[in-house]
């Protein structure tokens, strides 16, 4: 599942490729994922709209038309490409917009993403959207601000980090990064973190979610899409070694999740 890092990156690479291109046909592949408005104004009211760019908005895209804006939850399995060649869809393809020369594929494996056509600004029918945090990469989320919101968020520390209420752009993976980096372990309660903790989380967040945007910002759309985490530390490494001290990776699931984690680094 795409998160912040990634979502930036993939809004600045759309940026640069579909801005100032006017959408001559629009095809739903599937309507499973169209959301907000029947297929047929959807299509009608994207067809013509020219792309004026995209930003990352939590774990969402926005993409900015003429007189629209487009927004994607891609979920677990949605993909965005963009292609120059004419292709048949597949099974996974669910939209693609065409433009005179690049057509902009969604495709979704899962088919749990999800897509809108809106009034610009108008994000109420959007699930999800309405009551987010500040994002987590956010200049002005300082840590008076942060130490301010994670008063109002009880229980586990990595499931106030993966609510997008408390902070959105945050999932799975980049919370088991962040709590190695801030040697806190995720099932300990948020009541239960010290002052110190608290700065060492924040300092964490801002730091590994940084690192991971510059590297990803030196790869392509398509190898961002296909999720090649390489770098993380300790998430999906259950059973290896922890690079911080040698010790063992920790792994449990729940609810489908997993959780990987240091029992030593992690206190
Ligand atoms: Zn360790």
């Amino acid at each position: 599942m795409p998160e912040l890092p990634e979502l930036e990156i993939i809004a600045e690479r759309l940026t640069s490729d579909l801005t100032g291109l006017t959408i001559k046909n629009v095809v739903v592949h599937n309507h499973i994922v169209v959301h907000g408005l029947p297929v047929s104004d959807f299509v009608s009211r994207s067809v013509g709209q020219t792309f004026e760019g995209a930003v990352a908005d939590g774990k969402f895209l926005i993409f900015a038309l003429t007189d629209y804006d487009i927004v994607v939850n891609l979920m677990l399995t949605g993909r965005l490409r963009v292609i120059s060649k004419q292709k048949r869809p597949t099974s996974y393809d669910m939209v693609s917009f065409q433009t005179e020369h690049l057509t902009l594929w969604y495709a979704d494996a899962k088919k749990m993403g999800r897509i809108y056509l809106v009034d610009k600004g108008e994000y109420s029918q959007v699930a999800g959207f309405e009551n987010q945090g500040p994002s987590a990469l956010d200049p002005s989320l300082t840590l008076d601000i942060f130490k301010t919101r994670l008063k109002r968020h009880n229980g586990q520390i990595k499931n106030v980090l993966r609510n997008q209420r408390f902070v959105k752009g945050i999932g799975n993976a980049y919370a088991d990064e962040i709590l190695l980096y801030a040697g806190i372990l995720p099932f300990r309660k948020r009541s239960s973190l010290t002052a110190d903790e608290v700065e060492r989380l924040f300092r964490a967040m801002k730091n590994v979610l940084s690192r991971i945007r510059d590297i990803l910002s030196k790869r392509t759309l398509d190898e961002i899409a296909i999720e090649k985490r390489d770098f993380l530390m300790i998430h999906n490494r259950g059973g290896g070694i922890c690079p911080l001290c040698g010790g063992r990776v920790s792994e449990i699931t729940a609810n489908r999740f997993k959780t990987n984690y240091c029992q030593s680094c992690q206190k």
